[in-house]
């Protein structure tokens, strides 16, 4: 944070500065009580009440705006830094590979951006607005009160030792227990997230109370959590209170005993019941103040965590030939998602310029597998996978990922206007490319018919269109970008006649010319294909046309026989 801060040096100093000058004018008011007494009172002046009461409440307004202006300035700069903080997260999260995802759950990673960055603001708030003109006025007002009397003084600040080694002790012990209870919270986020994004579910098998059972039971974590620090927070204080106000006794007393041994003018005494309040009030704050500096080491500990991860490798650097002619090739490629269950193995195969490669095979054989291997979001643990006779790795995956169209079975449209939801295939693509786009995925039709147009939000996860409107307009943003290469996971959900002929004419056009894998489940799809590869259980068990393998032994016979394809509409 302190080399973020650097970057604002300007602000922080006037932040300091202000400080120092309202800080130093705390001195007045212990001055002017000694003046009271020794020189209003000692040298009997009633011509000085008032000159010398008007210079106190001259500095107290003046030390005040200053203060004031000082927080306002450093509430500007702490909020320009957290916005930083969470714009830096954000970017760096998504630049994590796509196997990290796998391993974090989302509400775990949102808990940091949403609880863990603003704790470290209230860090950074607490310590330039409260620590460090704490720690500045503690030192001013000890220095005064050495200088008016060094043997008092020393009484005074007698507790000090032992105050600072209990409050540190127990910061040494509070820190652990604070990150446990940040990371109870981002428990209790990531499963508020599960629960939320699988709500259809918990209500269509009536699970809502065994999902109230589970949140219920991470919310008294997080509440035991809790309660554990705040115990050693609620104990901390009134043992430091103590200690302090023992000391006020002591300082009294004392300076009692030299007033009357005549070693020391009754003013200072006064001097010194003043600057008490001063010399303590900084102390006062440690405790609200050591639970949000020890609750925001941790939570900036985790915020650390995401913003030391390297990005995913090869993002930007590597190769980024001028010319693609879209030629696949894998050459004994395997893969794992998990070490000990192989996902895909010593997988062989060529797709050239502008073939339609159809992938069939049961579940989990690792069709989906294969399709994340080309857009990198995985690299094989052996073997090796070849564009235009280059091997990826060579290439920029920026560089490659541009050059990708990627149509999933789901058709995730974004919470965001349907032009903002295509234009992620090309920024700044015109509304002219956008409706010709469209067009071409025969959805233009039902878009024109919105009254919003293409204004018209998605809702979340872009429920408000049916599962036929989300496939066209997700081949019309692959469309749009107008890749050599598409990955296509063909929806396996039935659409009506009508619409599946719309959605085939549809992924006709977008497959023509471009070299496309394509995940298959219909029949028309499958037959229109050069090529035709089978696979189970992440080996390739067949490859060829559909006239060459039907005419063989084997899975895709039996799979053809069995119904394990869709007919399409225009066969029905
Ligand atoms: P298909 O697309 O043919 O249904 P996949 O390629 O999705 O098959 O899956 C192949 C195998 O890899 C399956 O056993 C599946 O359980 C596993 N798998 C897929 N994705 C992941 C993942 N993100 N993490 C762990 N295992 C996975």
């Amino acid at each position: 944070m302190l080399h973020r801060l650097s970057r604002h040096r300007g602000r922080a100093t006037i932040v300091v500065l202000l400080g120092i000058v309202g800080t130093v004018l705390v001195l007045v008011l212990p001055a002017v009580a000694r003046h009271f007494t020794d020189v209003v009172i000692g040298e009997r002046r009633p011509d000085l009440v008032l000159p010398t009461a008007l210079v106190g409440l001259a500095a107290i307004a003046a030390r005040q705006s200053l203060l004031a202006l000082r927080s306002l300035t450093a509430q500007s700069l702490e909020s320009r830094l957290v916005h930083e903080l969470r714009i830096e997260m954000f970017d760096r999260l998504q630049r994590q590979p796509v196997r990290w995802f796998d391993r974090n759950r989302s509400g775990e990673i949102m808990s940091r951006v949403s609880t863990d960055v603003p704790n470290v603001q209230k860090l950074l708030t607490e310590t330039l607005d409260i620590a460090l003109p704490a720690l500045l006025q503690f030192v001013v007002v000890l220095a005064a009160m050495f200088w008016q009397d060094w043997r008092l003084a020393l009484v005074t600040i007698a507790p000090l030792p032992v105050i600072a080694l209990v409050t540190w002790r127990h910061s040494k012990v509070a820190e652990p227990q604070w990150r446990e209870s940040g990371e109870a919270t981002a428990e209790l986020h990531a499963l508020l997230h599960d629960s939320l994004s699988g709500i259809r579910q918990i209500k269509a098998y009536t699970g809502e109370p065994e999902a109230l059972d589970r949140f219920t039971d991470a919310s008294q974590t997080t509440r035991s959590k809790y309660m554990r620090v705040m115990r050693g927070q609620s104990l901390i204080w009134p043992g430091v209170s103590i200690l302090a106000e023992a000391g006020i006794i002591a300082m009294v007393a004392f300076g009692s005993w030299r007033v009357l041994q005549e070693q020391m003018d009754a003013g200072v005494l006064f001097y010194f019941l003043f600057a008490w309040g001063f010399l303590f009030e900084p102390i006062s704050k440690i405790n609200p103040l050591s639970q949000t500096l020890n609750r925001g080491t941790a939570s900036a500990k985790r915020v650390a965590e995401i913003l030391d991860r390297p990005p995913e490798d090869n993002l930007t650097e590597g190769a980024r030939p001028e010319t693609l002619r879209g030629e696949v090739r894998f050459e004994h490629v395997s893969f794992s998602y998990d070490p000990d269950s192989p996902a895909v193995t010593d997988i062989s195969l060529e797709a050239k310029p502008g073939e339609t490669i159809a992938l069939v095979g049961p579940t989990g054989a690792g069709k989906s597998t294969l399709l994340h291997l080309i857009a990198r979001f995985y690299e094989p643990d052996s073997g090796r996978i070849l564009l235009d006779g280059r091997p990826l790795p060579e290439l920029s995956k920026e560089w490659l990922r541009d050059r990708i169209g990627y149509v999933t079975q789901e058709s995730f449209l974004f919470n965001a206007s349907l032009r903002d939801n295509l234009r992620l295939a090309r920024a700044g693509a015109s509304d002219a490319e956008i409706l010709d786009a469209l067009e071409a995925a025969n959805a233009l039709g039902f878009v024109e018919e919105l009254p919003d147009g293409l204004e018209t939000f998605a809702g979340e996860r872009g429920t408000r269109f049916s599962g036929g409107e989300r496939q066209r307009l997700s081949i019309a943003r692959a469309l749009l970008r107008n890749p050599p290469i598409l990955l296509l996971d063909e929806a396996t959900s039935a659409l009506d006649n009508r619409t599946e002929k719309l959605v085939q004419q549809a992924l006709e056009r977008l497959r023509s010319d471009r070299t496309s894998f394509v995940i298959a489940h219909r029949l028309s799809t499958i037959e229109a294909a050069d090529r035709i590869l089978v696979l189970k259980d992440g080996q390739l068990v067949q490859s060829g046309t559909h006239a060459e393998l039907i005419g063989q032994e084997g899975l895709y016979r039996n799979l053809h026989r069995g119904g394990g394809f869709q007919s399409s509409a225009s066969s029905s």
